[in-house]
């Protein structure tokens, strides 16, 4: 048995009931084959991938909190520090019912290469709770996010562990939960992001991964000698990464016609409504059944069902595993050109393989949505020199991030015969720098 296989099995067998952590080690695997095996002696006496897989440290704690009507209420919270080769742990939490330990990790082990690939000196690592903010107020959230705070910041730091935001985490629960933190340790530091303007945060965080994501689309259809430039383009979800992708979209002369929630979704033929779309989902909190009273030509549907609609390029925003096989068939049928992940692992292994193998530009989520953490490591630096950049300087420096990722994945593919496969062209740039900084820093 090779190296690659070996380990995956043992993978597969001491991590069970991880189901999505077993799909992400093996897509990095299957992917970095090559790289292995031009040196598989070495890469087996280091135990590189039995180290890349073992988290450093994992940090499992009990979230009590009162609610509204003064019954105590329990969550699990969850941090896990995946590896600090390149930099000090990175990655957001996550609250969302079905958090537990297997997605957390899967989470940690894509930020690893994520996070490499911004070419920014930050580590893999990535949290969360079992904790539904869905119908909670704020009050409810405040006293959730102070709990979970009050164990955590024992264990994150400026230097050491920067979490951020991610599903159910945004601007209100980062305040809170810094708040927390500077009250308990008495520092005033960049130890979160995704923080307020007023508090440290970035400018252009908000919009980072959405941006992020359309400028990947933007230089995959480049290198293709095209554009974004009158593209219909469908995209899932309606939270943080939607509405920028949505909004940047719009920036580069396409046209985005859905989104969804995880109740249903919608189709408006003549582009969705930005404006409305925020208001609905930022302001009110509400359900996207609200968006037909601001377009009543509109469509709504329950369940799911986006990628049955015609498009150039299509943008998974929402969650894990929301584009199927059949789903894959389907963009296939209707001329799509390119799929550029907005969400964390958005597509499953035979769907992404479907795509490939029918000539769509498929761009993983590890470099399509590392907008996000690459600003949040820009909000780290303008943290630790204590200055503000303005929204063009960041922005700026997004898109050139962006473009950098997308020639290194490139070139990554093309050294091993592998052109335009951009999840080799990942995984093999991803993980070569942090090999190299593990090799460097010997067994540790
Ligand atoms: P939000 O919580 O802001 O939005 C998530 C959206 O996806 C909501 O519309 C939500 O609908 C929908 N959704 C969530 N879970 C499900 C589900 N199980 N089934 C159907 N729909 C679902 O999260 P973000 O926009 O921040 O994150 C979206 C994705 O992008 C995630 O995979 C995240 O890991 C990834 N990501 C986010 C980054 C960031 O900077 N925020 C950075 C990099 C990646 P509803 O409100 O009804 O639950």
């Amino acid at each position: 048995m090779s190296y690659v296989d070996d380990v995956l099995a043992k993978v597969i067998a001491k991590n069970p009931s991880e189901p999505e952590f077993h799909q992400a080690v093996t897509e990095v695997f299957e992917t970095i084959r090559p790289v292995i095996e031009a040196n598989e002696e070495m890469y087996k006496r280091e135990a590189i991938l039995e180290r890349l897989t073992e988290p450093e440290r994992m940090i499992k704690f009990r979230v009590p909190w009162i609610d509204d009507e003064g019954n105590v209420q329990v969550n699990m919270g969850i941090r896990v520090q995946f590896n600090n080769a390149i930099g000090p742990y990175k990655g957001g939490l996550r609250f969302h019912p079905s958090v537990n330990q297997g997605i957390i990790k899967f989470l940690g082990f894509e930020q690893i290469f994520k996070n490499s690939l911004t070419g920014l000196p930050i580590g893999g690592g990535k949290g969360g709770s079992d904790f539904d903010p869905k119908g909670k107020s704020d009050r409810e959230i405040m006293k959730f996010c102070q709990s979970f705070m009050t164990e955590l910041c024992k264990y994150i730091g400026a230097d050491t562990d920067v979490p951020a935001g991610d599903i159910g985490v945004g601007g209100r629960e980062i305040g809170f939960l810094y708040g927390q933190y500077k009250r308990i340790r008495g520092l005033y530091e960049g130890v979160l992001t995704g923080k307020g303007l007023t508090y440290g945060g970035s400018l252009a965080r908000t919009e980072a991964t959405g941006y992020g994501a359309m400028y990947m689309a933007q230089e995959v259809l480049k290198a293709h000698g095209d554009s974004m430039e009158g593209k219909t383009v469908v995209i899932s979800g309606a939270g943080n990464v939607a509405i920028y992708a949505v909004e940047k979209a719009y920036q580069l002369g396409a046209k985005p016609v859905t989104c969804s929630d995880s109740t249903g979704w919608v189709y408006d033929p003549e582009g969705i409504d930005l404006e409305a779309l925020k208001e609905i989902k930022e302001v009110n909190r509400a359900r996207l059944t609200e968006y037909k009273k601001y377009r009543p030509n509109s469509e709504y549907h329950e369940g799911r069902g986006v990628w049955a609609i015609k498009c150039d390029v299509a943008a998974p925003c929402a969650t894990q595993n929301e584009l199927l096989i059949d789903d894959a068939k389907q963009l296939v049928a209707n001329g799509c050109k390119a799929v550029v992940e907005g969400a964390n692992m958005p597509t499953t292994l035979d769907a992404t393989k479907y795509l490939q193998e029918n000539g769509v530009w498929f761009v993983p989520g590890k470099a399509a949505n590392a907008g996000g953490v690459a600003v949040s490591a820009l909000e780290m630096s303008q943290n630790s020199e204590r200055l503000s950049w303005t929204f063009e300087e960041v922005d700026g420096r997004l898109q050139g991030i962006m473009a950098n990722i997308f020639r290194n994945i490139s070139d990554a593919a093309a050294r091993y015969d592998l052109d335009e496969n951009y999840v080799a062209g990942a995984n093999i740039a991803g993980f070569e720098k942090v090999v190299n900084a593990m090799l460097a820093q010997g067994v540790c």
